[in-house]
């Protein structure tokens, strides 16, 4: 195990082994689907867990990247701004939203509006992780791949001061890490 890691909450083979299952879900859930979905990662947290679900689609996909990041707009209603804007235009397309973490909930509530404004027909979110206990919006995730307490985690994409997003599994740092 890496020397700044506290603890594992999630390992590689659990991680590879949802991942394979929610591949098949959604495979299966868009079966009937003549248009499939465009499946699209917020950077840069979702790119493991992004490599690793497409693994496990079955059938002919397109990926893009969004990045954003969210500040304190006025009267403390966060705001996000575009770092990365897509590639190409969404009009009539399927979503798929792969996130790395839902914490509060405001990422993918403000991404999912703006692809819905961007001319979305519908938008399904993935997220490796979700953290209910600190929701601060409502947001629905159609597909979980594990609960987590709150907790700040590293690893498998995810960073502190964009370090450990190499780790193969989601951990927590020893605390002198964060000093
Ligand atoms: P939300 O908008 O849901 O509050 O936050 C989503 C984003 O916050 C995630 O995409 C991630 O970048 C960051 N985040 C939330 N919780 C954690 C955590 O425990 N560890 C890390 N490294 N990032 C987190």
């Amino acid at each position: 195990m890496h020397p700044h890691v506290k603890k594992i909450l999630v390992s590689e083979e659990e991680i590879k082994k949802r991942s394979l299952e929610l591949g098949k879900q959604i495979t299966e859930d868009y079966n009937d689907s003549e248009r499939k979905p465009l499946f699209i990662a917020l950077l840069k947290g979702s790119v493991p867990f992004l490599a690793e679900l497409i693994k496990h689609i079955d059938f002919d996909l397109e990926i893009d990247f969004m990045d954003v990041s969210s500040y304190e707009g006025t009267e403390s209603l966060r705001d996000i701004r575009i770092l990365k804007d897509l590639d190409r235009s969404i009009l009539g397309e399927s979503i798929v939203l792969v996130e790395d973490i839902v914490d509060t909930g405001r990422t993918v509530k403000e991404v999912t509006r703006l692809l819905m404004n961007k001319g979305a027909t519908d938008v399904r979110v993935v997220s490796l992780l979700d953290k209910p206990s600190r929701r601060e919006v409502e947001v629905s995730i159609d597909y979980i791949g594990f609960e987590i307490p709150n907790e700040f985690v590293i690893g498998f994409g995810l960073d502190f001061n964009e370090l450990y997003r190499n780790l193969p599994f989601v951990g927590v740092l020893k605390d002198e890490c964060y000093k």
